[in-house]
């Protein structure tokens, strides 16, 4: 059902292939700011398996791994976000997924927009 392409760019940055400005690193996680930030901080935080998507990690990762990655994710985000944060996950192409390899979106250093018009 889930087919990994790994030649994706996050697969890419994680083989150092691509260079990028790292927030964080450990053996599973890897933290890096996004080249086009929607936000005045905008981290993007992955898993190093090969995951497409939410529902492939939610599907095939041990309730260790997603237990750790979402341990990581909070972490960072408060650390980078004292004042708060919003995590976003594009998951497939109705939700304008770009990168076809798990990833978390950490948006915060200013008040943000309503994400919906509430
Ligand atoms: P998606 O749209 O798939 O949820 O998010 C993919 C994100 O990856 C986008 O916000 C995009 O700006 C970011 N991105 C794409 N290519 C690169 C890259 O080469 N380096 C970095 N740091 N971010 C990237």
């Amino acid at each position: 059902m889930f087919n990994y392409n790994s030649n994706n760019i996050f697969a890419k940055i994680i083989r150092q292939e691509i260079p990028v400005k790292k927030v964080y690193e450990d053996n599973q996680v890897l933290a890096f700011y996004d080249i086009k930030p929607e936000a005045p901080i905008h981290i993007l935080v992955i898993p190093k398996q090969s995951y497409c998507n939410y529902t492939h990690f939610i599907n095939q990762a041990t309730s260790q791994e997603i237990a750790y990655f979402l341990q990581k994710v909070a972490e960072i985000a408060n650390q980078q976000c004292p004042k708060g944060f919003r995590l976003i996950t594009n998951n497939g192409s109705d939700a304008l997924q770009t990168v076809e390899h798990f990833h978390m979106h950490i948006l915060g250093g200013e008040k943000l927009g309503a994400l919906i018009g509430i």
